[in-house]
């Protein structure tokens, strides 16, 4: 294809996080997180390598995301559970729905549906049925591989931490569950205690740094690079970009890039971003397919070279405003995935 614009995946970084994380889960099982297109990167590459590495645990949000992973036979949950209109391709056993709702349960167990998961509302009011009604018997008579519950403030130090894991806890043997699981990313640095049987990271393995203890061990993996379509001198007292924005203080050399917001480089980056760690700032605001850099510290790049974006996460979440979530997912289709 040879698009104008890239992102450089580095393999091995992906599967040191992975497996950095299931150290850190103990004796837990670690699985991954790989819905949103395995949170922008590519969902069939990254189960591909991260069932190389061992995990055997997948976790996707809906059944068009888990149809399409179908071909590879991943041990697959589907985080959403089952809709009516989901049922002929939950019953096909391409993947266990997690079953969210009173009325899930029930529409699984009058189609006799076999293996499932289960989500337990413990605090955070999202998805999942409530510990009450397990307790009162909702889930007899389900073959449960997983139940599960999800971490409000995983990422903050909050009270709510503590009141989920003990919540989740007084779940243990009630139901018929092979395993229980709690912690995504963020959870698995809160400490052993959260692992349960299984975790469930996503953020992390992808170079999400959610809390300072994995600031030193999760490694950047995604590295957008763009091709320079123009470059130019721009004279003192000019302007760059739409709405005049950025004025030439001096006579400068500026070079276009194939990159903008519809490319996930949202306009949090206008004057802030940079590339070529830091040498290359963005002047002016980001297009919808072009940023402007100003070139002057590398006199010898030119039209037709690549250039690399800086994408370490914490700190682009920062200069943009954006969630480190928001700027992994948000990548969009004109990038060539390259896993090297
Ligand atoms: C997305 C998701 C995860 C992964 O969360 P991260 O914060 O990306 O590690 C885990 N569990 C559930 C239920 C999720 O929806």
């Amino acid at each position: 294809m040879n698009a104008p614009l890239r992102l450089r995946l580095d393999t091995h970084a992906l599967i040191a996080n992975w497996r950095t994380l299931d150290r850190m889960s103990g004796a837990a099982a670690c699985g991954a997180a790989i819905k949103a297109n395995g949170y922008g990167l590519g969902a069939t590459d990254v189960a591909r390598h991260l069932t190389t590495a061992g995990c055997r645990d997948f976790f996707v949000a809906t059944w068009a995301e888990a149809e399409r992973l179908a071909p590879l036979r991943l041990p697959l949950s589907v985080l959403h559970g089952v809709r009516e209109e989901d049922m002929p391709a939950a019953l096909s056993g391409i993947a266990r729905p997690v079953l969210n709702t009173d009325q899930q349960v029930a529409r699984w167990k009058a189609a006799g549906g076999g293996a499932c998961d289960v989500m337990v509302d413990t605090g955070m009011n999202r998805l999942g049925v409530s510990p009450d009604a397990v307790r009162a018997g909702l889930l007899d008579g389900l073959a449960i591989e997983t139940l599960m519950s999800h971490l409000a403030c995983a990422d903050e130090d909050s009270a709510m931490n503590a009141a989920q894991l003990a919540a989740f806890g007084t779940l243990r043997g009630v139901t018929g569950a092979r395993r229980m699981s709690l912690a995504n990313s963020a959870g698995i640095a809160l400490g052993e205690g959260y692992a349960f049987d299984l975790t469930r990271p996503g953020l992390a393995l992808y170079g999400g740094i959610p809390r300072g203890a994995f600031a030193d061990v999760i490694r950047q993996v995604v590295s957008p690079e763009a091709q320079i379509l123009q470059r130019r001198t721009v004279r003192a007292g000019d302007t760059v970009g739409y709405n005049a924005t950025w004025t030439a203080p001096r006579d400068t050399e500026v070079a276009i890039l194939n990159l903008g917001y519809a490319d996930g480089y949202l306009r949090g980056f206008s004057d802030c971003g940079s590339a070529e760690r830091g040498r290359l700032p963005v002047i002016g605001r980001v297009s919808m397919d072009l940023i402007a850099l100003d070139v002057s510290a590398t006199p010898a790049v030119a039209e037709g070279d690549w250039v690399g974006i800086d994408f370490a996460l914490p700190d682009a979440a920062a200069k943009s405003g954006l969630s480190q979530y928001e700027l992994l997912t948000g990548m969009g289709a004109r990038y060539e995935r390259i896993f090297v």
